[in-house]
């Protein structure tokens, strides 16, 4: 026997219903996002290795984290860790007309990271960007529609955590004011904060070893230093979302793994989930994302939702569960000629999900794989009815049946249908 193979490791199969719940999830976004105007967009899996090179070198998701490779023709070409900087590539690649730029996409995006609940390899995001635009009304507007989208959800402990950046003018005095703290309490780091401090003193921030709290803690905050334009943004953004009634709270600590942002920069929490994977998203405001990719100087702002937490959390709040099965009607056919074939294609043209068994099982089966199937009718045909011309509808929720003519059998179904409709999605 040939040995089987075994999915990658952190690369979970998906299937049905579970897959069906994504396509709901997702379908849930796409309207949230399409409400406020955003319009979906795909970029390719794989992008040239510079492009993530560009936007994140000194973060571990670009230098430790990512798959790249080269290419059967020698390029470098990476496996998107995330979608921003693919989605900054493209609007530099094909300048949108209008401005602001509001899209939205989604897919799998890769880490290869050490997999545990909560964190694969291959995970899901969803993922919004509004570019062109420094208004800080289109940062309460993204934030807005994740929150819409959250409630719609039906989540309800879901928190956010907002910061601000500030600038380049105000980040400059901030990041000498972190270094000298840090240095001045190198002892109380740890090995790998100390290298990360090296690089960028702003990181160590971001840092969850327990080791590094104590000097974490008393480290300068960001917001002693914001310019007074960087002050009015950010207070117009919380104004914002107080109007709209979205709560939050501040954490001048919050930094997060990638290092384009400036101004606003936000996460969402799901409190429902243990701390080790209740991060269920975020973004932030970007000034230079598009220059640094070749484009003319423009700011955005966006964020990425990870759909596997999402529904992890969805899962501790007992909502969102798998969308109800499509199948309405069961072919049960004892025959075995091609009145079933017939009959279920007749009903599935008609618009009514219909199931049936193969392979000649019998009535008894049959009736188990209809229960099985969540089906509300059950259409029988037997060699007595094929002889009469005629079908068996059993109601399988009302336990009655009545036989009708074949020709009548589809009216039948649909004034069923219509008077006791199931859920369908
Ligand atoms: P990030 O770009 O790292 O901020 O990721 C945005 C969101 O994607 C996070 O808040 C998580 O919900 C999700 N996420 C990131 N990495 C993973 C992973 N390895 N597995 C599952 N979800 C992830």
């Amino acid at each position: 026997m040939p040995a089987v193979f075994a999915a990658l490791k952190g690369m979970p199969d998906l299937v049905s219903p579970e897959t069906d719940r994504r396509r709901a999830l997702v379908d849930a976004f796409a309207t949230a996002a399409g409400r406020a105007g955003y319009g979906e967009v795909q970029s390719p899996l794989l992008e040239d290795l510079g492009v993530f090179l560009r936007v994140g070198e000194a973060t571990d998701v670009v230098t430790k984290e990512m798959y790249d490779f080269v290419d059967k023709d020698g390029t470098r070409i990476a496996l998107r860790p995330e979608f921003t900087a693919s989605l900054m590539r493209m609007f530099v690649e094909h300048p949108p007309a209008t401005l602001p730029w509001k899209v939205w996409t989604t897919g799998p995006a890769f880490r290869h990271e050490n997999p545990q609940a909560g964190r694969y390899r291959q995970f899901f995001q969803l993922d919004l960007e509004a570019v062109g635009a420094a208004d800080p009304d289109v940062d309460v507007e993204v934030i807005a529609v994740a929150h819409d989208f959250f409630r719609s959800l039906g989540l309800t402990q879901v928190s956010l955590k907002l910061n601000s950046l500030g600038d380049e003018s105000s980040r400059e005095p901030f990041m000498a004011a972190l270094r000298t703290h840090f240095d001045a309490n190198r002892d109380g780091l740890s090995e790998q904060s100390r290298i990360t401090l090296e690089k960028n003193p702003l990181r160590v921030l971001d840092s969850k070893r327990d080791y590094d709290q104590a000097v974490i803690s008393s480290a300068p905050q960001m917001i002693d230093f914001l310019s007074a334009q960087t002050a009015a943004h950010f207070e117009r953004v919380q104004q914002g979302l107080r109007a709209v009634g979205i709560a939050f709270t501040l954490e001048s600590r919050l930094v997060r793994g990638l290092d384009y942002y400036t101004h606003t920069l936000f996460e969402f929490g799901a409190d429902a989930l243990v701390s080790s994977q209740n991060a269920i998203g975020g973004g932030g405001h970007y000034d230079n994302l598009v220059e640094q990719l070749g484009g003319p100087s423009t700011p955005g702002i966006g964020f990425g939702l990870g759909i596997d937490r999402i529904l992890l959390a969805c899962d501790a709040e007992g909502v969102f569960g798998a969308p109800p099965r499509m199948v309405a009607v069961f072919v049960v056919d004892t025959t075995g000629g091609s009145s079933a074939v017939a009959l279920t294609h007749e009903l599935r043209r008609a618009g009514i999900g219909a199931e049936r068994s193969f392979d000649g099982r019998s009535m008894k089966a049959q009736f188990k794989a209809a229960d099985r199937s969540g089906a509300a009718i059950a259409l029988v045909v037997g060699s007595n009815e094929e002889a009469d011309g005629t079908v068996v509808v059993r109601d399988l929720r009302a336990s009655d049946q009545v036989v009708v003519p074949r020709s009548d059998v589809l009216a039948e179904v649909q004034r069923r249908l219509v008077a006791n409709p199931l859920r369908l999605p």
